[in-house]
């Protein structure tokens, strides 16, 4: 590993454990950090993740493009996807996004992720929770049954994970998005957040590429870090020791790692990392993403 490299994961280390409690020291925004209006309160939807009822205004809040309805069941579009029918096969088991990808959420996440303003991280990543809900409780119904006889709850999910950014990128911006919204979903889920990723070189912004060309620049674009993927191993070890009575069937059932990312666009970032971390694991993996907008 460069020294670069060796930097950026130090400093990662340290961020991931100074954020443990950014959102509760987060104050409630007295004018809407979105449109910058005076916030009313009361008459906000209670279910909604504190970040958003805290920091949004009514008006912000009603226009967040939810993706509620699911068309295709591979990456999670709310409309009708050619993509997956031209390209059925994918690395990873399904992709599901909090958001539709339209001109305001565009705006937000400029804001958050080119002009640094990390007090809309918690605000962000709160959105991915009812996804990550929705998600886990389709497939814990789809699997529930089988999984009940192997899996003690609540051992759903084995790892949260992250596109990783160059130490290029991580100098620049300062902040890794897709990490930060990792830390928030490990800390609300309880799933352990592992750093399985790292770029295997720099590349330009994929936001200025053409569908082919993003394609192209993201083939073999990422590694897996090897120590972080023993302790991966080691963690399916720890729940099944020699001798357990239900290490023989588990040995067929798979470690589920949950990758995170901020914006699904043709699914090939997706598919590379999960390549990359398939192609390391010794065991049985099954790779599910999640992000933050479906553009
Ligand atoms: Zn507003
Ligand atoms: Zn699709």
């Amino acid at each position: 590993m460069s020294s670069p490299r060796v930097i950026a994961s130090f400093l990662r280390r340290i961020r991931a454990a100074l954020s443990g409690g950014t959102d509760l020291l987060a104050p409630r925004a007295s004018t809407c950090l979105l449109c910058g209006k005076q916030r009313r309160r009361g008459g906000i939807d209670t279910k909604l993740p504190d970040p958003l009822r805290h920091n949004l205004c009514g008006v912000c809040l009603s226009a967040i493009p939810w993706i509620d309805r699911i068309c295709c069941r591979k990456c999670g579009r709310g409309i009708h996807c050619g993509d997956c029918v031209r390209q059925p096969h994918a690395s990873f088991v399904c992709n599901r996004s909090a958001v539709h990808y339209n001109k305001e959420m565009r705006g937000l996440l400029a804001q958050y992720k080119y002009r640094g303003n990390e007090q809309l991280a918690p605000v962000i990543a709160s959105m991915l929770l009812p996804a990550y809900e929705r998600l886990t409780a389709d497939l814990f119904n789809r699997l529930g049954a089988s999984m009940k006889s192997v899996h003690r709850k609540p051992a759903f999910w084995h790892a949260v994970t992250y596109v990783p950014i160059s130490p290029e990128r991580a100098w620049e911006r300062g902040f890794n998005q897709a990490e930060q919204l990792a830390s928030y979903v490990s800390r609300h889920s309880g799933v352990p957040l592992m750093n399985l990723l790292q770029r295997s070189r720099h590349t330009g912004k994929q936001s200025f590429k053409s569908r082919v060309e993003r394609i192209r620049n993201t083939r073999q674009l990422f590694e897996v870090i090897p120590i972080e993927m023993d302790s991966l191993c080691q963690i399916w070890s720890e729940k099944f020791p020699e001798g357990d009575s239900d290490r023989s069937q588990a040995v067929l059932s798979p470690l589920r790692v949950l990758l995170i990312d901020d914006i699904y666009t043709t699914g090939s970032t997706a598919e590379e990392c999960a390549k990359a971390l398939l192609a390391k694991m010794p065991k049985n993996l099954e790779i599910y993403v999640l992000t933050w907008a479906r553009s």
